[in-house]
């Protein structure tokens, strides 16, 4: 069986590594934060290793889950690529940057270790599940030796293409999320000033052709209720839509409903901080209207 690392406890980063401990594989984990890794290793009964370095040294597979891409090059160049063994495979699935996905594939080729860029969609509930959808980018031998561990956590597992398309296909997927929940909350807002409940509103788009993920589940869950659980920080997804405008701009495609929408993800990252939920932005649409969406 396949010897896995894990590095990036964070909120996806834990039940994924969860479900890998639960379908049997060696696990190794190591997190920056060393306490969220003791707590882990103590439930889970895995190893905490005591650098990326010796974590790597222990995984056929080792997995990255980090903030940025670049997060995953300062780590590498913190002592993690020495660890590396050969024939491992660096599975990424970070929600990273093609670009920095590809010169970290050539660094670890001329190694012989194999690089696949996998970023998930689906939230910490669809990891929890084991539901998750994983878009990969890489050689096709180097996603089929992972896709064993790629199992434990998800559902759908798609080739995207080269190195860096999953990555790609990620954040175009995360600016469309922006947009249905920036949409959403002007709507909803502006409802709101009618008259409208949000309540009432969302019965008629959600059987509509405006509905989204965002009509259908963000806002009666998290909005309506005005519950705002932290699971997906709005620095992340302002993280997402500004690659996805980087990329737009790289291929010379006129896109400027994803600029627009990386700029608004800013703006309400700016305003609202680093600890909040990606849906909090809609509070940023409430505050300029004066109105709330109940
Ligand atoms: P969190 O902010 O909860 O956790 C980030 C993790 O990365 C932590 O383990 C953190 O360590 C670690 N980290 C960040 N920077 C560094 C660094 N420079 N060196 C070492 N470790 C670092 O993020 P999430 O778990 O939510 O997200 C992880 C990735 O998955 C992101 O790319 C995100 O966009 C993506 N994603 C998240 C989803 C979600 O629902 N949360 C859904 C789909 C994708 P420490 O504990 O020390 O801070």
């Amino acid at each position: 069986m396949l010897s896995v690392a894990f590095i990036g406890l964070g909120s996806i980063g834990r039940p994924m590594a969860k479900r890998i401990a639960a379908a049997g594989f060696p696990l190794t984990v190591w997190n920056r934060t060393t306490a969220r890794a003791e707590v882990f290793a103590s439930e889970h009964q895995v190893r905490v290793a005591s650098s990326a370095a010796d974590a790597a040294s222990a995984g056929d597979v080792v997995i990255t889950c980090l903030s940025t891409s670049t997060d995953v090059e300062q780590v590498l160049d913190a002592g993690m690529l020495g660890g590396l063994k050969s024939s491992a495979t660096l599975l990424d699935c970070t929600s990273g940057d093609p670009a920095t996905s590809r010169r970290i594939a050539t660094r670890l080729a001329a190694k012989e270790i194999g690089f696949v860029d996998a970023p998930v969609s689906g939230g910490v509930k669809g990891a929890e599940t084991g539901t998750l959808t994983v878009m990969c980018g890489g050689a096709v031998a180097d996603l089929e030796r992972v896709r064993p561990v790629i199992e434990a956590f998800g559902k759908t597992i798609v080739h995207c293409g080269p190195v860096g398309a999953g990555d790609a296909v990620k954040a175009m997927n995360q600016a469309l999320l922006a947009l249905t929940i920036w949409g959403t909350g002007e709507a909803l807002v502006a409802l709101a000033r009618l008259g409208v409940s949000a309540d009432v509103a969302l019965q008629v788009i959600n059987a509509s052709s405006g509905r989204s993920n965002a009509s259908m589940n963000l806002f009666p869950e998290r909005v309506l209720t005005r519950a705002f659980p932290r699971t997906f920080r709005l620095a992340l997804m302002d993280k997402d839509a500004r690659i996805a405008a980087q990329i737009a701009r790289d291929e010379k495609v006129p896109a400027p409903l994803t600029q627009l929408v990386a700029d608004l993800c800013s703006l309400a990252h700016k305003q609202l901080g680093e600890e909040a939920d990606h849906v909090e932005a809609v509070k940023v649409i409430e505050q300029w209207a004066g109105a709330e969406i109940r």
